[in-house]
């Protein structure tokens, strides 16, 4: 077991100095461009998606600096421009692809533009296809198991002056040590494991991402200890499903989430950390006690409903029934009051009916979230739910999702008026006003507090602040900082 590990762990190190042989070499180039250019070269990465193409966005900046660029949120003054791509659903993807199409102008005006659409969209065959016959100023084309890969595909590109698809269904690597960038110094997000295993049905992850697999506890352990040492407050561990977390040098395999959760609230230090996402079907009672006793963990829970009806839940693989789900909610409201619960449902899967609908009704009424991220179901290439019979309109969807949502405001009015009058801690996340005099705070529930200061001028940020909440609107807070 020991020998298959430290070779698995030689691999991994020499996938990285493979990278570095690379970024030396592009960096070579890069030396030669910047004279004609006359100055520094830089990158701009574009995330479409969730959190993890986010954290996957932070190591193609940190590689990219790593081989000499600087990094810039101007498209205009960009030299290399990567697009890092959602599959999702179809709105994410014709957005990236629509982009994309304005990036024409921009090879015009620097022809020596390098352009790469990254990530989950493109490790599809039909968008490939797309791409390589409608967008020719496209210079490259990478899939989501490339992550550690962008010097060498640089390297690739800048020396053969031709277009380059490192799209494979290999299997991805978790590679340790790829450098990184990150967008906050003081917010966090940690990759714990990638990919899926559950193929929803519905769902275009699995493929696009690959099977599961956990980073080792001790890498997790180490990035979180420094991230704490560097002065980040709010770190949240990020995986499709980080329930089924196992590391993988752990004899058994029996040291999960739990475990690991336990292990980073041990570290010393100052912080909060949350999780994203929590799959209802693999919530233990042993992650709920510790969120109940550990006060490092924030009070918000994110546990991802997508049908209030048994029958659609099993249409959609979710392996858990709505009165399942619903015990499970209500039981995570008892042992954790004041728990923040916050869900995504799906509306107009195939074959919903308006009864199907109402029991999802019923469900947020019976649950009553703190808020909701609700999308219409979008038929993804490939799943099997997008071979079944859909019959329901799109504008009855439209129709549903305004309902859901109305409900869903109403609740989530009701839940923030009851902070008014009270006086909350929260983290000051800006420098300066947000938004007229009003600055900004998150609460270990994960809510945005709008505040102002009364009598005071320092810089707050980065501090974790007691605010009176003097007003509340369905999706935010508002109050007081008294410096008290
Ligand atoms: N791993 C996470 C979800 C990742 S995708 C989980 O299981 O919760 C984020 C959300 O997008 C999902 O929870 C789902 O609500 C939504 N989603 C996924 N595929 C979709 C599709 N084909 N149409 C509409 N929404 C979808
Ligand atoms: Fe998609 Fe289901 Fe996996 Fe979440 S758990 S990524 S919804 S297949």
């Amino acid at each position: 077991m020991k020998e298959i590990l430290e070779k698995e762990n030689k691999d991994s190190l020499s996938a990285i100095e493979k990278q570095e042989e690379y970024a030396y070499k592009v960096r070579c180039i890069l030396e030669q461009a910047e004279k004609l250019r006359g100055k520094k070269l830089s990158v701009c990465v574009i995330t479409f998606g969730c959190q993890q193409n986010e954290a996957d966005s932070e190591k193609l900046v940190g590689q990219a600096v790593y081989m000499g660029y600087d990094k810039t949120s101007d498209l205009d003054d960009a030299d290399l421009i990567i697009y890092n791509t959602c599959a999702v659903r179809e709105h994410a993807e014709l957005r990236a692809l629509s982009r994309t199409g304005s990036l024409k102008h921009l090879k015009k005006k620097n022809p020596r533009l390098i352009i790469g659409l990254w990530g989950c969209m493109v490790t599809q065959d039909h968008r490939m296809n797309d791409i390589k016959t409608r967008y020719p100023y496209v210079d490259f084309v990478a899939g989501t198991n490339m992550l550690h890969r962008l010097p060498e595909i640089l390297y690739d590109v800048l020396s053969s002056h031709k277009r380059r698809y490192y799209v494979t269904n290999e299997p991805a690597d978790t590679v340790e040590g790829i450098p990184v960038v990150r967008e906050n110094d003081i917010k966090a997000y940690v990759s714990i494991m990638y990919g899926c295993n559950n193929f929803c049905t519905y769902c275009v992850v699995p493929y696009v991402r690959g099977r599961e697999r956990s980073r080792s506890k001790n890498a997790i352990i180490d990035e979180v200890r420094q991230l704490v040492y560097d002065g980040y407050r709010d770190i949240t561990l990020l995986g499709q499903n980080v329930n089924s977390y196992r590391d993988p040098e752990y004899e058994n395999g029996n040291y999960g989430f739990p475990e690991l959760l336990n292990e980073i609230c041990s570290i010393d230090g100052d912080f909060k950390i949350r999780f994203m996402t929590s799959h209802p079907k693999d919530a233990s009672d042993k992650l709920i006690d510790l969120m109940a006793h550990n006060s490092k963990l924030a009070r918000h829970f994110h546990l991802p409903l997508q049908s209030g009806s048994s029958d659609i839940l099993r249409k959609m693989n979710r392996k858990y029934s709505a009165e399942e789900y619903l015990q499970l909610a209500l039981k995570i409201k008892e042992k954790v009051p004041g728990i923040a619960l916050t869900t995504d449902i799906i509306v107009g899967f195939p074959g919903e009916t308006e009864k199907d609908f109402e029991c999802t009704l019923d469900m947020v009424r019976a649950v009553r979230f703190d808020s909701i991220f609700a999308f219409i179901y979008s038929p993804r290439v490939g799943t099997p739910a997008s071979k079944m019979d859909d019959p329901i309109s799109h504008e009855e969807k439209t129709e549903r999702m305004a309902r859901l949502l109305e409900l869903q405001t109403e609740i989530s009015a009701e839940i923030n008026k009851n902070y008014v009058g009270k006086t909350i801690t929260a983290l000051c996340e800006s420098h300066f006003p947000a938004e007229e005099d009003f600055y900004t705070a998150r609460t270990s529930e994960n809510k945005i507090v709008f505040f102002k200061k009364l009598n005071n001028n320092s810089d707050l940020y980065g501090k974790t602040i007691k605010i009176e909440i003097t007003r509340s609107t369905p999706a935010r807070l508002y109050g007081e900082y008294s410096g008290k």
